[in-house]
């Protein structure tokens, strides 16, 4: 299978394992457009072996080599999203727009660097910035 390989290629230029829970979480968070719960993930996972605590493990090591980040919902929970890839192919890492579909509350991630596009957070005296998030609300491509 062409996709398998290239999961297993993507892997490993990621520096990690080829394990078969890798393979499947990878799989599931390809072939999704939106942000996932650990929830959704195991949900859709269902049938093979993979345990709640194995996901959590498994995504925290996507989320310490780069893979995977986390994006809150807005019950507050975690949802986890590949990084998105722009219209050139190439993968945004870093800050990017988050949409909110206010009908399904579906999120997704879209591939705008939004660092360049904020005031500059340094000009608030005494906050330390780490991260922002830009989040933009409206009706998604499913919805309408
Ligand atoms: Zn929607
Ligand atoms: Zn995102």
């Amino acid at each position: 299978m062409i996709r398998n390989e290239q999961y297993h290629q993507f892997l490993r230029q990621c520096g990690l394992k080829v394990t078969s829970t890798r393979l499947l979480v990878l799989d599931v968070l390809m072939s999704s457009s939106t942000a996932l719960s650990h929830g959704d993930i195991l949900g859709k996972t269902r049938g093979s072996r993979l345990d709640k605590v194995t996901l959590y493990r498994t995504l925290d090591t996507f989320i310490r080599h780069g893979i995977v980040h986390k994006v809150a919902s807005e019950d507050r929970n975690w949802l986890y999203a590949l990084h998105p890839i722009d219209r050139n192919n190439s993968v945004v890492r870093g800050d990017h727009a988050h949409f909110i579909c206010d009908h399904c509350e579906r999120i997704y991630c879209l591939p705008l660097q939004t660092r360049n596009s904020m005031p500059a957070p340094e000009s608030e005296e005494g906050f330390i910035v780490r991260a922002h998030e830009f989040r933009l609300h409206g009706i998604c491509p499913q919805c309408h």
